[in-house]
């Protein structure tokens, strides 16, 4: 089994550090090669996904990635800034399905920011599109408007856009992981005013009527942001476009305490896939040793379930970060009152720790 290593920027190196420790406590034979990604690869190599980069991701059967950017990279021309390697990354790995779970543990009911009893339990599943969309839909650019409000004046514009197959494939892929769940999806769409969503809605529909087991219900994205905040207990598994899903998984984040809990995994069609904390490298904590390393190691953990077939040591791996957060073990973004406050190092030593 292959991993590739991408730390990246800021918290990116911290965090990863210490779930490359779990892994390699596991008594699993693992390869594990290290490369450089984002702004660090940009200050050595001039390019944010060099070459060897992005082969070794190619090559390995997993990639487990930190986060990339920092704001001093804001002003290089946008295909140099660090975004672009994940950017391209999942377009060069077909990465087009990107699991988000939302757990809230019993033990950080407190830390969430909506009542207790809003969150206590709550376990969705967020399915977003990765590789279409507006993100990536082309044309886009810069110009001087030829018509529109303004002609003569300068505009920007992207497009969006999806594709039958695309719909569909991620619709599969959403009704699949319903099937082992409680067998409800929501497609988030926005319908309504969106040509590109209309097609959405009608695809997953009959997408749907293959999964006659799976109950369907569609909202709009709107709706839906309402919802995740006033009952978001009523979801199980959500699936939805690359800019809905960017924003409401990162409101879904919220909902369980602290984007540092926080894992994520990006899949192609050969369960080949990428696993990164669902934040991002957090330059305003970045070298203070207080970033919480435990998306990440939850990421590894879905990294063994879904790409290395070690759904045993995933599991173990699971139940050590229950037994940390029990035992009252908080970094700085999920402590509270009675907790304990460590760094990011010394989760890491205690998930070890609880490894057994
Ligand atoms: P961010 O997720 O890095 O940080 C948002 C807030 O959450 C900050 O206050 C940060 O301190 C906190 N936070 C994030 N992760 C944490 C952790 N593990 N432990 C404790 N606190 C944590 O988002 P941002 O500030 O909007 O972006 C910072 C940089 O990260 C930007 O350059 C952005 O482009 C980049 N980014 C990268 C990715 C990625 O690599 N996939 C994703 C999102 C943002």
């Amino acid at each position: 089994m292959k991993i590739a290593v991408l730390p990246g920027d800021g918290i990116g190196t911290e965090i990863v550090e210490q779930a490359v420790r779990v892994l390699n406590a596991l008594d699993l034979k693992f390869e594990l090669e290290t490369a450089l990604v984002g702004g660090a690869a940009y200050d050595a190599h001039g390019h944010p996904l060099p070459e060897a980069t992005l082969k070794l991701a190619k090559e390995a059967d997993a990639v487990l990635f930190g986060a990339v950017g920092d704001w001093k990279y804001d002003t290089l021309d946008r295909p140099l800034r660090p975004e672009q390697a994940i950017l391209g990354l999942r377009k060069n790995l077909g990465l087009f399905a990107n699991f988000r779970p939302a757990i809230c543990y019993e033990q950080l009911v407190g830390a969430s920011s909506l009542k207790p009893e809003l969150v206590a339990g709550l376990d969705i599943l967020i399915i977003r599109e990765l590789t279409g969309d507006i993100y990536f839909g082309q044309p886009r650019g810069r110009r001087v408007s030829p018509d529109g409000h303004f002609p003569g004046a300068e505009e920007a514009f992207d497009t969006m856009r999806y594709s039958r197959p695309e719909i569909e494939r991620i619709a599969r892929v959403a009704f699949e992981a319903a099937r082992k769940r409680s067998k409800r999806v929501t497609s988030v769409d926005k319908a309504n005013v969106l040509e590109t969503f209309q097609l959405w809605k009608d695809v997953v529909t009959e997408i749907g009527k293959e999964y006659p087991d799976v109950a369907l219900d569609h909202m709009y994205v709107d709706n839906a942001a309402m919802q995740l905040v006033k009952a978001p207990k009523k979801f199980d598994v959500v699936v939805t476009g690359n800019m809905f899903g960017d924003i409401l998984s990162d409101a879904a984040a919220m909902l369980t305490g602290s984007i540092g809990m926080l894992p994520s995994a990006s899949l192609n069609s050969s369960n080949q896939g990428l696993y990164e904390p669902s934040h991002g490298s957090a330059p305003d904590i970045a070298g203070k040793g207080v970033a919480n390393p435990l998306a990440t190691i939850l990421s590894a953990a879905m990294m063994l379930r879904f790409s290395l077939n070690q759904p045993a040591a995933a599991d173990r791996i699971e139940a050590a970060v229950q037994k940390v957060l029990a035992q009252g073990l908080r970094t700085p973004d999920i402590h509270s009152q009675g907790t304990t406050k460590v760094g990011t190092r010394e989760m890491g030593d205690a998930v070890l720790k609880a490894l057994g």
